[in-house]
């Protein structure tokens, strides 16, 4: 294990790799930074965002909602990331990642990815840019999300399928660092949200940051003010840090993370990594200090949660520095009070979101009667829920 003082938020992150992986690492690192002043890459970047993905997207205000909620008192907006091409923010950061990969000159990508979304964003890219790409998936998450697995093919890209450990996504990341320390001189590996060693947490909160910097525009412009709280689903960590990033200066304005409570915290399914649940504690995975679920043993803990997006016993480093520092709050909502958001907002705003954005929403609706006349708050609506209408229906009982 080789260790480097760069990259850490407070006592968290860092870089806990395998000697073999360091060259690949600091390449990266020291590519992004030339990447991030280079005029013509960063015009091509949001040439991209603007006419390929659809950005800026919109702020909407959901006035049904806030009726519904609060008698009109308080006014609710959604960031609109599900009206992203491929239906997430995740295309932001795989664009952004495929072109560093074409400005240090490699031909091929490479990812991991559980549910599938990560994986169609990075086969969307490499696609674009004209790249090769291979995605590392656990036979099991292949065998659950068949339909994502067809979407790869057809863009182009090769799934591998990986069967060794519990054969999801916690193998599909290890098995997709093994590849990269071979094939580091042609590959880039696109890590899909603000986790891992440095340098990917912080290129991750690069790309996404955007969500925040249009956010601030967008809110100061539509209520005349900062709003008093921005809320957002955290997974891996990268939407919510993405549209955090714009406000952790402003002491005035809350940060909320919501985490997956899955049937609660009772017993462990749940993913719940930073509200302090039992079943966490600070620990490395996957090449970073941060708070990680575990059993007694230390063993990495499987996971629970009705959205595959949000299933993850690790979560970003930054969050668990946030986290402690009080600068944002974490909470969590379960699957049960997440699938009645949804419902909640198909009906009064004509909007399916996705599940994991679904966690969020299923805060603002607990916290509603709390709400101070007047206030305006913020919800990344990360992703659209057309993904997701199987799981909900098989979580209500109904087979259409
Ligand atoms: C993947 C995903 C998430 C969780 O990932 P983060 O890195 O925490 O943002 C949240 N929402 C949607 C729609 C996703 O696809």
């Amino acid at each position: 294990m080789a260790k480097s003082k760069k990259g850490y938020f407070g006592r968290f992150g860092g870089t806990f790799a395998p000697e073999t992986l360091m060259p690949a690492l600091r390449e990266a690192d020291e590519a992004f930074g030339r990447f991030r002043t280079e005029a013509h890459w960063q015009a091509e970047y949001r040439r991209l965002l603007e006419s390929y993905c659809g950005r800026p997207t919109a702020l909407y205000e959901a006035v049904n909602l806030s009726r519904r909620l609060t008698d009109g008192r308080a006014r609710i907006f959604f960031k609109r990331e599900d009206l992203n091409h491929t239906g997430a923010h995740k295309i932001t950061n795989a664009l952004g990642q495929a072109l560093l990969a074409r400005f240090m000159g490699k031909e091929r990508l490479i990812a991991e990815t559980g549910a599938g979304q990560h994986g169609v964003a990075t086969a969307t890219a490499a696609a674009l840019l004209g790249m090769d790409c291979d995605i590392f998936m656990g036979t099991v998450d292949m065998e659950r999300q068949k339909p994502n697995v067809f979407r790869m093919h057809l863009l182009g890209a090769r799934v591998i399928p990986v069967d060794s450990g519990g054969k999801t996504l916690k193998d599909a990341v290890n098995e997709a660092m093994r590849d990269w320390t071979r094939t580091v001189a042609n590959t880039h590996y696109a890590f899909g949200s603000a986790l891992g060693p440095h340098p990917f947490p912080m290129i991750v909160r690069e790309f996404q940051s955007v969500i925040g910097k249009e956010c601030r525009a967008q809110i100061k412009k539509a209520a005349g003010r900062l709003p008093d709280e921005v809320i957002a689903c955290v997974g891996g960590g990268s939407n919510a840090i993405g549209i955090f990033s714009a406000f952790v200066k402003d002491k005035g304005v809350k940060l909320t993370g919501v985490e997956a409570g899955g049937e609660g915290l009772r017993g462990t399914k749940h993913a719940v990594r930073l509200t302090m649940s039992p079943h966490t504690k600070p620990g490395i995975l996957h090449g970073a200090y941060s708070y990680v679920l575990q059993d007694k043993a230390g063993q990495i803990a499987d996971t629970h949660s009705v959205s595959a997006g949000l299933d993850y016993s690790g979560v970003g480093p930054e969050h668990a520095h946030l986290f402690e520092s009080g600068r944002a709050g974490y909470t969590y909502a379960t699957d049960k009070e997440a699938v009645a958001a949804f419902k909640i907002l198909c009906e009064t705003e004509g909007i399916i979101p996705a599940l994991e954005s679904s966690h969020a929403i299923a805060y603002i609706i607990k916290q509603a009667p709390k709400l101070v006349d007047g206030s305006v708050v913020v919800v990344n609506l990360s992703g659209r829920g057309d993904k997701d209408i199987d799981s909900v229906a098989k979580f209500m009982g109904n087979i259409f």
